[in-house]
Formats: structure tokens, C-alpha cells, sequence
């Protein structure tokens, strides 16, 4: 196969796609995002990915899973609940998979729905591979290098030395758009962008796999890959498709990494999500 195009994301390209309210909006129109991760031994997996989503400007944020009561210590504003996803109410994209354990059930209750998921972490490990490809709405996957090996089946050293070739090689096979995360961060598309043609058994839609400039070694810290999954789940309930809400995700992710204190937690990088947004905002 020959290489694939590959293009940097541009800061006035990001700002332009960023969601920003309008004088008419209500929580609905900025979207309802639905968070399903945590588990009894990490909870704090749960908090860092409704921080993520609360700061990725989401109208309103539904934790579904174990952890709620930790989620309402740090944040009053979300609505918990603890039985399957598919009762917890309106839900506009779903980001699971976060520290969400063996909970396969949930997973699978997600994943039947019809509107877009972010998948991470444990969720990567759960998802069987007919149903990503079954799927019809946004899905997107946020692997590490060790989470695509697994997947792709490939050692992990490859992926390091090959990203964007791995980050392509699944999102055919899945039909996915498929954010690998790194030192450097790609986004690489599975049916094309906007609903356009693409795919096919070895996969790659033809829209060019994004490269993030932004990140940090700063971030490379227990629970920041968390965040990012809230965040980018905010982005597809505010409408954004698959490879742009994963692009404008690592971006402003990679962006908070800069402005948070130094040494930064997980924590600190979701508080400087604001800072991020504000300086794009700013144009
Ligand atoms: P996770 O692997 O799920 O813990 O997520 C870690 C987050 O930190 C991801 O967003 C990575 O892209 C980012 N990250 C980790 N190491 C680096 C690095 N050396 N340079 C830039 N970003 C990094
Ligand atoms: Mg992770």
C-alpha cells in the first residue's frame, strides 16, 4: 500500500470548528454527552472523563456506572444514575471505556445505540470487532500504542515506528476513526469524513490521517488520556463528525497540556481546557 497522505492540523482550522453557542442555544443544542467509565477500583477514571466532557462544552453531562457518587463530589452539575446506558435519558454521543473494568454489559448497551461513541482504555479491550464495523453512527477510538498493538495484533514497537500506517491499518479494519494517541498524535479515518465514500475491506477512507501538533511530554501522566475521552465525546454531542471531533479533541488537549501548571496531574490538565478554548476562541 502506498503511504498515506498526511496533513498538521492548523490552529485557524481548529478554532473554525469549534462549537460556540448561540443566543438561542439550550443545553440540547449544545449537547447531551453521556459518560460510561469507572469502576470500583478506579473511580477517579469516571471524574477525569466527566471533567473532560464539562470542559469540552458540553450542555449537560450523564455518568451512568459505579462511580457516581465520587463524580458528584467534584461535580454537582452532573446527573448520575447506575443502571444501563439505555434508561439513563437523552444522550447525544457516548464517550465509554475509561477505568470502566470487565463491565462488557454497559459496553454492549452503548455500542447498540445510534448515536456516536468514543471508545478508550478498557472499552478497546471489550469491543468485539464485527460490531464496531456494524456500526452506522461516529464511532471513534482512542488507543495508546499498547491498546493499538493489542488490537492490530502487531508489537508494539512496530506501531511506535509506524504510527500513522497503524493508526490507518485500523480504522479500515474497524471502520472507525482512529485517534492513536503519543509523542505524536494521529487521527486517521475509516469510512471518510462527512459521510463520503471510503472503506472497503482494507480500509482507509480517503481523507488524509491528521497529525496534532500541540502535544506535550507534559502530558504523559496517569488519567490524561481520560480527559481527553470526555472531551472528545462534548465534541460529538455538539455535532462535530468523527475525524473532527477527534482532531479538535487532540488539539485542545495537547493546548491545556501548555497552559496547566508544571508538573501537571490529569486534574490540572482538565482545568487549563478552559484556557485552551479561550485562546482559540480568541482567534
Ligand atoms: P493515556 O495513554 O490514555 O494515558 O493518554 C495519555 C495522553 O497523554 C494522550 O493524550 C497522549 O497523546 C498524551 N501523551 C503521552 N505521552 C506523550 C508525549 N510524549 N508527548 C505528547 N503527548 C503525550
Ligand atoms: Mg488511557
Amino acid at each position: 500500500p502506498e503511504t498515506p497522505a498526511a496533513e498538521a492540523l492548523q490552529h485557524a482550522e481548529v478554532a473554525a470548528l469549534l462549537p460556540r453557542p448561540g443566543a438561542d442555544s439550550d443545553k440540547y443544542r449544545r449537547g447531551v454527552v453521556g459518560v460510561v467509565a469507572g469502576s470500583a477500583r478506579y473511580p477517579g477514571a469516571a471524574v477525569l472523563a466527566v471533567s473532560g466532557a464539562l470542559r469540552g462544552g458540553a450542555g449537560a453531562v450523564r455518568y451512568v456506572g459505579p462511580a457516581g457518587d465520587a463524580v458528584i463530589a467534584r461535580h454537582p452539575e452532573a446527573l448520575v444514575s447506575a443502571g444501563p446506558p439505555s434508561k439513563a435519558g437523552r444522550v447525544q454521543a457516548w464517550a465509554v471505556g475509561s477505568g470502566l473494568g470487565e463491565d462488557k454489559e454497559r459496553l454492549e448497551d452503548v455500542l447498540a445505540a445510534d448515536v456516536p461513541v468514543l471508545i478508550d482504555a478498557d472499552g478497546l479491550r471489550l469491543a468485539d470487532e464485527a460490531a464496531l464495523r456494524a456500526r452506522t453512527a461516529p464511532t471513534v477510538l482512542t488507543p495508546h500504542a499498547g491498546e493499538a498493538a493489542a488490537l492490530l495484533g502487531w508489537e508494539r514497537g512496530d506501531v511506535e515506528a509506524r504510527r500513522l500506517a497503524a493508526a490507518r491499518e485500523l480504522a479500515g479494519r474497524t471502520g472507525a476513526t482512529v485517534l492513536l494517541k503519543g509523542s505524536t498524535t494521529v487521527v486517521a479515518e475509516g469510512r471518510g469524513s462527512a459521510g463520503g465514500p471510503g472503506g472497503g475491506p482494507d480500509g482507509g477512507g480517503g481523507a488524509p490521517v491528521r497529525i496534532n501538533p500541540t502535544g506535550t511530554g507534559w502530558l504523559a501522566t496517569a488519567g490524561t488520556g481520560d480527559v481527553l475521552s470526555g472531551l472528545i465525546g462534548a465534541l460529538l454531542a455538539a455535532g462535530l463528525d468523527g475525524r473532527d471531533a477527534a482532531s479538535v479533541g487532540a488539539y485542545v488537549h495537547g493546548m491545556a497540556g501548555r497552559f496547566a501548571p508544571r508538573p501537571a496531574g490529569a486534574s490540572d490538565v482538565a482545568e487549563a481546557l478552559n484556557a485552551a478554548w479561550r485562546d482559540l476562541l480568541a482567534g
